[in-house]
């Protein structure tokens, strides 16, 4: 877990510093921030940890660049309030001290501790330890160089000949990008992936080409067969990070005027994505480890946003810059699973039912889930006479609904100790049976709604593993009352607080252990 050097000092990419936040006196009149920073100040690869009024002011903000700089720090935890509202803000923050946005862990001890367990400070207290802990052993192990940078090429693709299409084709143009203007998909653009930085399809009202079109760029259509703009809470940048722009009526029905205007407009933010030359594709996203892929496709088939190819196992290739070559004959004929990192969103299912383990999550392993378990789930004098709870929660649903109930003020047990994720599809039988054998007495799953999930097909995958750990733990003795799936909307506190609540008291009279 730890990345220290044998003379105990981290490594110059792992250092970190821990910032926790007063939050003038909604967290510190509760908590006992004195010992959260002293506790920050020893975890592995903390260098430094330090408490303070408002971390989000401008003089809060001010110091911690300083001490990025003075204590050469790579990472970054502030213990304060909600990611939500305050991710892009210290993300700017630590990019002005040219740390990469993933550097940044936030941990929200206000909503996640403060608030709703202000009736037990000493307990609230020990979870927001346990919490800042935890964040900070997932951002131990993550990567430093998650993030890959993609070259956009500065040529143009613009499908579709009418009045949207000329327009946005004459408009790129004048502005000196090459363009290529086809009337409709041929198999030039069969190829344009690598080819085009930017696409833009502007092909009319929707008809039989335009599914083929969805296919070949992995567009979404609605019921009437127009491409759909993304979820805006899903990650709306998607298709603009791929350089991808819709206009005119295969978009929605509209005038001549109005798919001028959409064309100048999709012309514009495609001329924007080219002027960047590169983009930074961050975040989790799943890898393929070649040597373990035995071409099962199981990815394939559960990815719900065409991220995996499934290619003929080549004969040879290079992993870590290391030529490797496949000596036996039967390989020749496997296919190999290959993951778009620009397609893919990271929702995990891929790696959920991966029977060899080959397809991993970079910036969600398994190695940062099960530090966090471990920190969640060991003997500690506060809870060595209470239950242990671990949550897995959506962070669109079961982790939102949480904090809700934080900023609402309504109280739950103190037990309990939430796992973010960004889709519970990510989840693996065996990390669920893992949590019991570290001794959770009760373990969560909180999803989205059916079809509200995030990542499509997420909780679907959740309920299939559910389904199968289920089965298990009937055989392993452990009673099913101690573990529970539940679509939790993000919006309904209390009824994230009655679920909660009702769970532990289950998991208190079966096991009789106090609450
Ligand atoms: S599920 Fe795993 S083993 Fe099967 S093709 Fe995908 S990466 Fe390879
Ligand atoms: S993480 Fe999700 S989007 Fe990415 S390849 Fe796996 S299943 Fe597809």
């Amino acid at each position: 877990m730890s990345n220290q050097n044998l003379d105990g000092n981290p490594k110059n990419k792992d250092r970190m510093g821990v910032f926790v936040c007063d939050c003038g006196d909604n967290i510190s009149s509760i908590l006992d921030v004195e010992s959260l920073t002293e506790t920050a100040k020893v975890l592995p690869n903390v260098v430094c940890a330090e408490h303070a009024s408002y971390w989000c002011s401008t003089d809060g903000r001010e110091r911690i660049l300083d001490m990025i700089r003075s204590e050469e720090l790579q990472k970054v935890v502030v213990a304060g309030c909600s990611r939500r509202t305050h991710n892009r803000l210290f993300q700017k923050t630590i990019g002005q001290a040219n740390l990469n946005a993933e550097m940044l862990g936030i941990v929200n001890i206000r909503e996640g501790c403060a608030y709703p367990h202000q009736a037990e400070p000493d307990m609230a207290t020990a979870r927001a330890k346990d919490q800042i802990e935890m964040e900070s052993a997932y951002m131990s192990a993550l990567n430093i160089s998650t993030s890959i940078e993609v070259a956009i090429t500065q040529k143009s693709l613009v499908i579709g000949g009418g009045m949207a299409g000329m327009t946005a084709a004459l408009e790129l143009a004048d502005n000196g990008v090459p363009v290529m203007l086809i009337s409709h998909l041929t198999k030039q653009a069969l190829s344009l992936h690598d080819t085009f930085g930017v696409i833009i399809v502007a092909t009319g009202m929707p008809d039989e080409e335009t599914a083929r079109l969805a296919k070949l760029l992995r567009l979404k259509q609605d019921t009437k067969g127009h491409f759909a703009e993304m979820r805006i809470r899903l990650r709306p940048e998607r298709y603009m990070e791929r350089g991808i722009y819709v206009c005119g009526s295969v978009h929605q029905p509209c005038t001549i005027k109005q798919a001028q205007f959409q064309a100048y407009s999709a012309a514009s933010r495609a001329l924007k994505h080219l002027r960047k030359k590169s983009v930074m594709v961050g975040g989790a996203r799943a890898v393929v480890d070649p040597m373990k892929c035995n071409g099962c496709s199981d990815c394939f088939e559960v990815c719900p946003f065409d991220a995996v190819t499934m290619i003929e196992r080549p004969a040879q290739f290079s992993k870590d810059s290391v030529h490797i070559e496949i000596q036996t004959p039967d390989a020749k004929k496997q296919s190999l699973s290959v993951i778009d990192p620009i397609l893919c969103t990271g929702c995990g299912n891929c790696v959920s039912v991966c029977p060899v383990g080959a397809a991993t999550m970079r910036g969600w392993s398994d190695e940062q889930l099960e530090d966090q378990m471990h920190i969640a789930l060991r003997d500690t004098s506060d809870n060595k006479d209470s239950l242990r709870i671990l949550i897995f929660a959506c962070e669109w649903s079961g982790y939102a609904a949480m904090e809700l109930a934080g900023r609402q003020k309504l109280s739950y047990p103190s037990n309990v100790r939430a796992i973010r994720l960004d889709c519970t599809g990510r989840l693996q039988p065996g990390l669920i049976l893992k949590a019991f054998e570290m001794g959770a007495d009760g373990v969560m799953i909180l999803g989205c709604m059916p079809k509200l999930c995030h990542y499509e097909r997420g909780n679907e995958q959740a309920a299939a593993i559910y389904n199968q750990v289920e089965s298990l733990v009937g055989l392993l003795g452990i009673s099913p009352v101690r573990l529970k799936l539940a679509w939790t909307p993000p919006d309904d506190a209390p009824a994230w607080v009655e679920l909660v609540t009702k769970f532990v008291e289950g998991v208190a009279e079966i096991t009789g252990v106090a609450k």
